[in-house]
């Protein structure tokens, strides 16, 4: 059996928002990625993915709940401690060309990193940042370029490069691919996937679109405005998971043949705000197998078979 290389138990992240409301983005959510395994996680926009992501960074630390990474946890590390650990962890945001420095050069976006890791010469770190640029598909004749005279997937794959130029362990990838074309995003899940291998990376793979995790995650986890409702293999998900939500976010999906799968769609509505969430199944004004007992008791997130987890009261079967 695989080592963990991360655990998250109990995560809970709240913060106040402006008009001075609590909210709860994730609500005491858990789940545990080995080493070298993809895990994704799935959910509409606002669900609280990103939440979790930052979370895992301690940006900023979360309300409770433990963090594990290598068996330590970076909930209750100290400052310096956390600085050390942080290179084997890094993170790849949706939005590539704002998170890139306008003013730096890609030669020097590159090298940063390295500056917390220490011990490095100039030369080195040149060196290495060069490998890097071509080891993700660019040019590093073009090292002296800034973000903006690059597109968008090519600014993904310079935040790629930046992410692994400290040698991580773990990759988290939050909507590496929503914001470029369908022919670049196959490009970098490709990417991903090629990079995955040479570095021995673990992932935590976040995408809105199940159909995008598909073909790079070994498990999914799906989530609804701040709690999982479902957890399992890739391949176990895709041909029989029992959460209405993930039925429903599986038929949004175009497919060759529509006739393979009967497609649940969402009660007319919007997502509910975590503000003030449903009672019950949170998933309940827009579930469309919702009864009375959704309403008054929460479901409990269990193991329905080896490897399989669902938090719903009439799943699918
Ligand atoms: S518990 Fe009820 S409302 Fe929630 S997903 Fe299941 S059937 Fe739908």
């Amino acid at each position: 059996m695989r080592k963990n290389l991360l655990q998250v138990q109990g995560l809970t992240v709240g913060f106040k928002q402006e008009g001075k409301q609590r909210v709860q983005a994730v609500s005491n959510v858990s789940f545990k990625i080995a080493k070298g395994e993809t895990l994704g996680l799935v959910g509409e926009s606002g669900c609280g993915k990103s939440t979790i992501a930052r979370a895992i960074m301690q940006l900023p630390r979360p309300t409770s709940g433990r963090i594990f990474f290598d068996g330590e946890d970076l909930t209750q590390v100290g400052k310096k401690r956390l600085q050390q650990l942080r290179p084997r962890f890094q993170m790849i945001f949706q939005d590539s060309i704002s998170s890139l420095n306008p003013r730096r050069n890609i030669i020097d976006t590159l090298t940063a990193p390295l500056k917390v890791i220490g011990k490095t010469t100039p030369g080195e770190k040149r060196h290495r940042a060069l490998e890097m640029m071509a080891s993700v598909g660019i040019d590093p004749g073009a090292c002296h370029l800034r973000p903006f005279q690059f597109s968008g997937g090519q600014c993904q794959r310079i935040q790629i490069a930046r992410a692994l130029m400290a040698n991580p362990e773990l990759l988290i990838c939050d909507e590496p691919v929503s914001s470029l074309d369908v022919s670049v995003q196959a490009q970098i899940i490709n990417l991903l996937e090629t990079l995955k291998k040479e570095h021995q990376l673990t992932m935590l793979f976040i995408s809105h679109d199940l159909a995008v995790v598909k073909n790079i995650c070994d498990r999914v986890v799906v989530m609804y405005l701040g709690k999982l409702c479902e957890k399992a293999p890739c391949e176990k998900l895709y041909k029989t998971h029992h959460h209405p939500y993930t039925r429903a976010l599986l038929s949004a999906i175009p497919k060759p043949n529509p006739g393979l799968l009967p497609s649940i769609n969402l009660r007319a509505g919007d997502l509910p705000s975590p503000v003030d969430p449903p009672s019950g199944c949170r998933f309940r004004t827009r579930c469309p197998r919702a009864e009375k007992r959704c309403a008054h008791k929460e479901p409990v997130f269990q193991e329905i078979e080896p490897g399989h987890h669902v938090a719903c009261h009439f799943p699918i079967v």
